[in-house]
């Protein structure tokens, strides 16, 4: 483990409060649905009373999860005074925790537990490992030397993050030691037959239908190194992981990018890279983050506007990277 051991020591006195607000990034995926209920199940064994507050609502794939039904949205949360103790997990930088800053002050002490590159090392207590795949592979370290019980309910929440973070152990994440990981947590009473029929086989008919409207927007570019695609509002699917992921399947593609409508009028961008493109960098220029294969931003615009903006640097990129297409 890359994490100083002090450091993972001071967490428990985050974990022990007697109120302590548990939060993660905007449009939560199972990493950060599962971090956060995982540490829920954490703050309970210490003897805290925690609170998970989101500025979206569980997505409807990560509702099996136990404690998902105690998670707040933050729109709907009113009457609660600010919390001095917070943890924050699989969020790069404190911006990306949105509307739940109202549940804050400035005197909060935090908490940042997180697996990305771009992380900006906000808060208190840093616990920063950028060789995890997923957030839930960091806490499983973190609560392993912490002593504390792995309940199949702490195992399926950690797994349901390295297993879609790491796109079910395929991705350049997966390490020797996410193997490893997941093994144990299967041990403890993780179902990988569960987690699989829940995050992946139960797309709703219409999702199935949309995707074959988000794939007719298919568009190869630069020789075929990059695939864009285009998902409207009104072809929005609760997963575009798969989308974007067979973007970069087609052979000769270095860079799959997915340009998806916001309600707000913003595009968010989802890029995915195959071996040579440090797509976080990518996205850091325009204000977000993520991994060095797969990171995002959102940008006020149109797919075309946006298109535009991002296909002049993915380009440069690919010339510095010297990826030459291959036809
Ligand atoms: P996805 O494409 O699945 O939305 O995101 C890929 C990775 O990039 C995830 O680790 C996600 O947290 C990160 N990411 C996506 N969008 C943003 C963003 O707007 N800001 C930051 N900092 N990270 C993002
Ligand atoms: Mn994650």
């Amino acid at each position: 483990m890359s994490l100083a051991k002090a450091s993972v020591l001071a967490l428990r006195e985050f974990l022990k409060c007697e109120r302590v607000l548990i939060s993660s990034h905007v449009r939560p995926d199972p990493d950060a649905i599962g971090s956060i209920l995982a540490l829920r199940e954490a703050v309970i064994q210490c003897g805290g009373t925690p609170t998970c507050i989101l500025e979206d609502e569980c997505p409807k794939r990560c509702l099996f999860l136990h404690g998902a039904a105690e998670i707040l949205v933050a729109k709907g949360t009113s009457g609660l005074a600010p919390f001095s103790t917070a943890i924050i997990v699989d969020s790069g930088n404190r911006d990306r925790i949105g509307e739940v800053e109202n549940f804050l002050s400035p005197e909060s002490r935090l908490a940042n537990i997180d697996h990305h590159v771009s992380n900006t090392k906000f808060g208190d207590l840093v616990l920063l490992d950028t060789d995890a795949a997923a957030s839930g592979e960091v806490l499983y370290e973190i609560f392993r030397e912490l002593g504390l019980t792995f309940s199949p309910s702490i195992a399926t929440n950690l797994l349901a993050g390295i297993l879609t973070d790491t796109g079910r152990f395929r991705h350049s994440n997966t390490s020797a030691n996410s193997l490893r990981v997941a093994a144990d947590l299967v041990e403890a009473g993780a179902s990988l037959q569960t987690l699989t029929e829940q995050l992946y086989y139960s797309i709703p008919a219409e999702d199935v239908r949309s995707t074959s409207q988000i794939l007719d927007t298919l568009e190869l570019l630069e020789g075929g190194m990059i695939a864009t695609m285009f998902v409207s509002s009104e072809h929005a699917v609760e997963d575009p992981d798969n989308l974007v992921d067979l973007g970069r399947a087609i052979r000769g593609v270095e860079v799959a990018v997915l340009f998806s409508e916001m309600r707000d009028g913003r595009i968010r961008v989802s890029m995915r890279s195959n071996s040579h493109v440090n797509v976080s960098e990518i996205a850091e220029k325009f204000g977000g983050g993520g991994h060095e294969r797969a990171a995002g931003f959102r940008m006020f615009g149109t797919f075309r506007s946006v298109q535009q903006k991002l296909l002049p640097v993915l380009s440069n990129a690919l010339r510095d990277a010297s990826v030459t297409c291959q036809d």
